[in-house]
């Protein structure tokens, strides 16, 4: 109790809340300027993103009804994109997934956290890394203009990436680094960068004539702060997304509404991605732990005390 009131009454604290509103204000003129449409995020809903990791199960059953916390926003970006007058979204979407508990080693998991969670219709992999790539540097630009005394406190020297960002194929990392390769590069790397092809959840689209390639991506901090968004083009043909479904050994029926949408041809050609706010402030800020860039922390396995 006395550490987390510390901590709240931290002047480092103070410093790291600037550094993150003028991030945020960033993000949102970004946004504005692109004409990407910003609507409210849901937390309860009858289905969300599967996830591909173990984590525990957030639900609440609400007048016979099972309502899942958002585990991310990605099956209703999709659905909101069904507005013909719509074809950029994004979504500030608070997301809770109930990590296993050694992931509080990791430094960069929390079980609450926030993404900004954005949608393109009609676009692809190289048009979504350039809108994001265009982002990131905006971001920089803004935090060093408007926070130079709390970086100058905080003891973080940042300098705005060149762009385009690099972009690395998994493959060959795991040829040249082996399995453990996105920490590897992540250490190295000076600037931030994109590493294209990862197997995950079913709406992430795969390769029809390439089976096993996926147009998909992250986007990783340099200085060994790991992943910042994933994210890729998304499946929108019913057959496709049932056979992954299969594949991943989905319980149909979790999907039912958005599967009679995909069924009915609806589900809109689209790329996207979630750009984790807390570790973007936590990269900006150079903190060691995530912990320290939020006000009420949220570390798996740990106690919460506020
Ligand atoms: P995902 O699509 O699952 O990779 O989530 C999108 C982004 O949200 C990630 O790239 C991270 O920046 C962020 N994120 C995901 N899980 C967590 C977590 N447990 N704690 C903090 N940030 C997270
Ligand atoms: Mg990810």
């Amino acid at each position: 109790m006395h550490d987390a009131v510390s901590h709240i009454r931290s002047e480092k604290l103070t410093n790291i809340l600037s550094v993150q509103s003028a991030a945020l204000k960033a993000i949102h003129d970004y946004m504005y300027d692109h004409d990407v449409v910003q609507a409210m995020p849901i937390i309860l809903s009858p289905e969300t993103d599967p996830l591909n990791h173990p984590h525990f199960d957030a639900s609440v059953v609400y007048y016979g009804q099972k309502l899942h916390m958002t585990k991310s926003m990605i099956l209703h970006k999709q659905l909101s994109l069904l507005n013909d007058g719509v074809d950029k979204i994004y979504f500030m979407s608070p997301n809770v997934r109930l990590e296993e508990g050694h992931l509080k080693e990791s430094g960069r998991h929390l079980f609450e956290f926030t993404q900004v969670d954005i949608e393109l219709k009609n676009k692809t992999k190289k048009d979504f890394v350039k809108f994001v790539d265009g982002l990131i540097v905006y971001v920089f630009r803004f935090v060093k203009r408007e926070c130079s005394d709390e970086l100058k406190a905080l003891n973080r020297v940042l300098a705005a990436p060149k762009l385009p960002l690099r972009i690395y194929e998994s493959e060959d990392l795991k040829t040249k680094y082996g399995e453990n390769f996105e920490s590897i590069v992540s250490e190295k790397a000076k600037d931030p960068f994109w590493i294209m092809n990862f197997k995950r959840e079913f709406y992430d689209r795969e390769d029809k004539k390439r089976r096993g390639y996926y147009h998909n991506y992250d986007m990783l901090w340099p200085e060994g702060y790991g992943e910042a968004l994933s994210g890729g083009e998304r499946e929108w043909e019913h057959e496709e997304i049932v056979r992954k479904m299969n594949e991943r050994k989905t319980d149909l029926s979790r999907y039912d509404m958005y599967l009679k949408v995909s069924s009915q041809g609806l589900i809109p050609k689209t790329v996207g991605g979630g750009l984790g706010i807390e570790r973007m402030v936590r990269f900006l800020t150079g903190q060691k732990h995530i912990r320290d860039v939020t006000l009420f922390p949220r570390v798996p396995g740990e106690k919460i005390v506020f």
